[in-house]
């Protein structure tokens, strides 16, 4: 492009929230014709609750909340945010050693054995089994798009947390638009396939691709582009920014974390996915006409 196309394009860009990294990030745009999207924070709000709390047994509710909110202190994950905020009236617990498995959850010491709380691989590699009297009643849960997560002490379930996002208004009609133009969609999630598929199903997604880490995605990214898909993933950067650095284009919705816009060569101002579709037209227009 040249320098007056990139000026004109940055400039409308900026007008519409969409801000360009440089002429090269226009010209990447103008190429895209695959869409990546994350789902927890991009296809939905990135605002959750929770809804309802699951304890396993003779386990109080109160502790269940208590473990998670202390294993979440250090956490800037939305999932986290809501556990906080569901805690705020529970008495502090002190967990020690709390660390993060990204894109699987948290893990911690208490009374010198491990606590984990996070999805059912994170439960799996530290040799935890969710029991079927409490993992087959939450089914439903998952099938309904909501997250679960599990809480283990040791190698025992001591209960689940069920964690609901709402979907942005404008997922649907972002997704129908761009397959009107010709360019594929894919849903790129950590979480379990149920709840994704729920959530690709609602905004007319019919690629997921679920329950990968952040490595994974950036791996589904390179083998997309090895077979010519130039891709933009659109991502808030927690637990996607190897897949945002990875992809041709990294958008980042800026509403999440300083790692995506540092990284992303597009970032997405306004916190909504239909954002997307002007950045993808200022690229073509503004590349379009030097041509
Ligand atoms: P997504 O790809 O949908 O944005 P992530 O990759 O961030 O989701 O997380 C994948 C899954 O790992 C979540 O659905 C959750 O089960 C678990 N997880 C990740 N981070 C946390 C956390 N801080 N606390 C609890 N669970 C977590
Ligand atoms: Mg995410």
């Amino acid at each position: 492009a040249t320098p007056t196309a990139v000026m004109v394009g940055s400039g409308i860009g900026a007008r519409l929230g969409v801000l360009f990294r440089n002429g090269e990030a226009l010209e990447r745009v103008a190429k895209v014709d695959m869409v990546a999207l994350d789902k927890t924070g991009t296809i939905t709000e990135g605002h959750p609750d929770v809804e309802r709390i699951v304890p396993h047994g003779t386990v109080p509710e109160a502790r269940v909340l208590g473990m998670a909110a202390a294993l979440e202190r250090s956490s800037s994950h939305p999932l986290a945010r809501a556990i906080l905020r569901a805690a705020e009236a529970a008495e502090p617990m002190e967990i020690e050693d709390v660390y993060m498995e990204e894109g699987q959850g948290m893990v911690g010491f208490l009374d010198g054995e491990t606590v984990v709380l996070g999805n059912g691989k994170l439960l799996a590699a530290y040799g935890v089994s969710v029991p079927e009297a409490l993992a087959t009643p939450l089914e439903a849960e998952a099938q309904a798009g909501r997250t679960v997560v599990w809480l283990a002490q040791h190698d025992t379930v001591l209960g689940a947390l069920v964690i609901a996002d709402r979907i942005r208004a404008d997922a649907r009609t972002t997704i129908a638009a761009l397959a009107a133009r010709g360019i594929r969609t894919v849903m790129l999630t950590g979480d379990r396939r149920a709840t994704a598929e729920r959530v690709a199903h609602e905004v007319g997604i019919a690629d997921v691709r679920a329950e990968l880490s952040p490595h994974d995605k950036a791996a589904f990214i390179a083998s997309a582009e090895a077979k010519g898909r130039s891709v933009a993933m659109v991502g808030d950067g927690i637990n996607d920014a190897p897949a945002l650095a990875r992809a041709s284009v990294g958008m980042a919705v800026a509403s999440g974390s300083d790692v995506a816009t540092e990284t992303a060569e597009v970032t997405l101002m306004r916190s909504e996915v239909g954002a997307v579709l002007q950045a993808l037209a200022v690229g073509q227009k503004t590349i379009g006409k030097v041509r």
